[in-house]
């Protein structure tokens, strides 16, 4: 296995620099100089020798991303990365600005397998998971370029990250570090389209992150065609899974609902959603769909749209429909990595 020296734990750097025949100490040197300074290699860590630097160099990798692309939205602060890794694979990463600060929206895989039926990032299905220093680095090199420090964290990207279990703890882990980046890990949402094991697992955890449920659909049946992961969880699996983690982590747990035209728009549609979170407390964010060359469907109405809020909120829902931002760049992901490949 290599040393990958921003993918470890001050505790595996501890092994890693005795196994050099090096002083342990070295370790919290090396990974204050990673998450806290965001060294990007290793020549300005001053208080290393060459030497020693050799040995590191020779000894480890580091797995980053670096920018490929660029696009800045003119309509508003948000920029979209196209990301390259070290096998020359591309990502996807969002930097949007908000009142409260920076917020980063990450890649977790390279494509994904979960085939939701209109997202663009699983339709050249998945290559393969992110390490966790891929996913920081995504966030870093965003700052590195911007000069810029990032508040809040969104798992967003291209990618299932609940699919991704082990590198997804290394990331908070990581993130959150005090001897890092130090990132309160209140201020991470993570999204899934609703494995119900690994959101067990996940509550085993214990962080007071904000969990996200793509939703989409409140009928099952209709759910399963457009999202077919519902077949191998089903509601009566996602729905307890779901209230099991709410007794433990004690916080509201978010649903996003994709507005499609004729599709999910309805006042049925709404009282399905109604019987089906009736026993959780949540917060309901309305996006209208992003239009996608692969799926053939049209973004509900802005009158559809407010029409359902208002079925929801008369329903005792806590309900926003979702700014759009950088709608001129394609912000939403997979598209733009798409088009890349395509080329
Ligand atoms: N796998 C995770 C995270 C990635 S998708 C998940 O399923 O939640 C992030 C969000 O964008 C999800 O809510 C997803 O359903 C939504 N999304 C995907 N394609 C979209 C599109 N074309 N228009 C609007 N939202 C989309």
């Amino acid at each position: 296995m290599n040393n990958i020296i921003n993918n470890m734990y001050i505790s595996e750097l501890e092994t890693y620099f005795l196994d050099l025949g090096e002083k342990k100490f070295r370790a919290k040197q090396l990974f204050e100089a990673i998450h806290k300074q965001k060294i990007k290699n290793l020549d300005k860590l001053t208080t290393f020798s060459q030497d020693l630097k050799d040995k590191i160099n020779n000894s480890s990798e580091i797995y980053g991303v670096k920018k490929v692309l660029e696009l800045k939205s003119k309509l508003d602060e948000t920029k979209k990365y196209l990301f390259e890794l070290h096998d020359e694979n591309v990502i996807e990463s969002v930097l949007m600005k908000y009142k409260y600060g920076y917020t980063v929206c990450i890649s977790t895989q390279v494509g994904c397998k979960m085939g939701c039926a209109f997202c663009a990032s699983t339709k050249k299905g998945l290559i393969r998971n992110l390490y966790a220093s891929e996913m920081l680095d995504e966030i870093y090199e965003i700052e590195r370029l911007n000069d810029i420090n990032v508040s809040n964290i969104v798992l967003m990207g291209s990618g299932e990250a609940l699919d991704n279990f082990d590198e997804l703890i290394r990331f908070i882990e990581l993130i959150s570090a005090k001897e890092g980046k130090n990132l309160s890990k209140r201020n991470i949402t993570i999204s899934t389209c609703g494995l119900a094991d690994k959101i067990l697992k996940l509550a085993e955890y214990d962080y007071p992150i904000t969990l996200t449920i793509s939703l989409h659909n409140a009928d099952e049946e209709e759910r399963k065609k457009i999202m077919p992961i519902t077949r191998k969880y089903p509601f009566d699996e996602l729905i307890p899974a779901l209230k099991e983690y709410q007794a433990k982590i004690n916080k509201r747990i978010s649903f996003e609902y994709v507005l499609i035209d004729g599709l999910n728009d309805s006042y049925q549609s709404a009282l399905d959603i109604k019987n089906l979170l009736k026993d959780i407390k949540s917060h309901i964010n309305l996006i209208p769909l992003n239009k996608i060359k692969e799926y053939d469907e049209e973004p509900s109405t802005s009158e559809n749209i407010n029409k359902f809020k208002k079925y929801l909120e008369d329903f005792g829902f806590n309900v926003t429909i979702r700014r759009e931002l950088g709608a001129d760049i394609n912000a939403s992901c997979g598209q733009l990595r798409n088009n890349y490949l395509e080329q």
